[in-house]
């Protein structure tokens, strides 16, 4: 019996790599541990990148109900000026993408098993094993798409990072096809509009500055409420039930691997201001299943990838830590004031290269 290739994570990543692996006749098992479509912290920023990928994999953004974005507007105590995105953009609800791309996954023959969660994976002669809820699978490679997940005993290590907790709700709809970024102490938050007419509001803030606000979210929101007023009535209200994410990695790339191939926020996290997170995820997805096709080791993917992606990673992240000091806020809002041209230019640099980096077999 031939064995599958196993993938462990039904996000954006590991529905990517299973549709583009079952395209190639590569038989395959998605173990995901929810059991339905569930909102995940993200700012549902669909990049020109995404939107490429999404379209390679049969997605129709606009028939799910995405809704275009043309600007971003960097804003402070006052609204920033408004710039036009250098490439085509959209938003769409994590619930609706990737639900899409499980039903996808499953019409192109994947075997989809939800409510299935990985506990860990051993190598065992030239295939592997993997330790789920309901027992032991066989697997002839593995493919991490945990996300923001570490599977046991394989941490990112996130030790000279910076720690920070990301955050979201959805308020009432705002004017515009605008993404906007709104900068306060020690964070920053991103408002969109998505489908049926409300606004997301994700941010990171520092794990200290939460701390030192008792842990309470609410008291991260009113901070943005307080520094920047005018978008109080987007920014949603105490009632709203708010989502967390802990100690997200932003600069993590992995450059090697224990023979498992691993994809997405598992292979490199990009700062959320970016709004490239998606594009990473589904790109990674591509590579993994040209590299198991092609029979290109897990080393020599991860590698690559790294290299490919890490540039963009690092640099974004420098820029991520600047953002949540006061220096580098008044930086931003100065040069996005006076050089919208930087802006478009940095949201082009922090775009996904289009083609895998590795071109040889081992
Ligand atoms: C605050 C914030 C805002 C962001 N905003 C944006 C944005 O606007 N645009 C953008 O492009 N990116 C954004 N991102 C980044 C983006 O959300 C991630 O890069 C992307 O979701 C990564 O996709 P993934 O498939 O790797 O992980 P995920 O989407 O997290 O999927 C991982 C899946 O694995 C499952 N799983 C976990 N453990 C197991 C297990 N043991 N067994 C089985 N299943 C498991 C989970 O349930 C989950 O469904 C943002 C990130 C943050 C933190």
């Amino acid at each position: 019996m031939i064995e599958p290739v196993v993938i462990i994570g039904g996000g954006v990543a590991g529905a990517a790599a299973a549709i583009h692996l079952a395209r190639a006749d590569v038989p395959v098992v998605l173990l995901e541990r929810t059991v339905g479509a569930h909102v995940k912290v993200c700012g549902e920023f669909l990049s020109n990148v995404s939107l490429r990928e999404l379209a390679a994999l049969g997605i129709d953004v606009a028939r799910l109900g995405a809704v275009p974005v043309n600007e971003v507007r960097i804003d402070g105590r006052n609204p920033g000026r408004s710039i036009k995105l250098p490439f085509p953009a959209a938003s769409l609800t994590r619930e609706r993408l990737d639900q899409a791309l499980l039903s996808v996954a499953e019409a192109a023959g994947v075997e989809v098993r939800r409510g299935m969660p990985a506990r860990g994976i051993a190598p065992t002669g030239h295939s592997w094993s993997v330790e789920t809820s309901r027992g032991l699978l066989r697997a002839s490679e593995v493919v991490v798409a945990t996300g923001k997940v570490d599977l046991r005993g394989m941490p990112r290590h996130a030790r000279r990072l910076q720690p920070l907790v990301g955050l979201k709700r959805y308020g009432a709809a705002q004017d515009g096809k605008r993404v906007t970024l709104a900068l306060f102490p020690h964070g920053y938050c991103g408002l969109q509009p998505v489908e049926d007419g409300r606004t997301n509001v994700c941010l990171v803030v520092t794990a200290d500055r939460l701390k030192a606000l008792g842990g309470r979210p609410e008291k991260v929101f009113d901070e943005i409420v307080r520094r920047s007023p005018h978008l109080e009535p987007s920014l949603g209200t105490a009632s709203d039930p708010v989502v967390a994410v802990g100690r997200v990695p932003y600069g993590f790339v992995r450059r090697s691997t224990n023979g498992a191939y691993f994809v997405g926020d598992q292979a490199a996290v990009i700062p959320s201001y970016c709004g490239e997170g998606i594009g990473i995820a589904l790109s990674s997805g591509r590579s993994v299943a040209a590299a198991i096709a092609e029979g290109v080791s897990a080393q020599a993917f991860q590698a690559d990838f790294a290299r490919r992606v890490g540039p963009r990673v690092r640099n974004a992240t420098f820029v991520s830590r600047a953002l949540c000091t006061r220096a580098g806020r008044g930086a931003a809002q100065l040069v996005a004031g006076a050089m919208p041209m930087v802006v478009r230019k940095m949201a082009v640099a922090t775009r996904t290269p289009s083609e895998p980096a590795y071109n040889s077999g081992n």
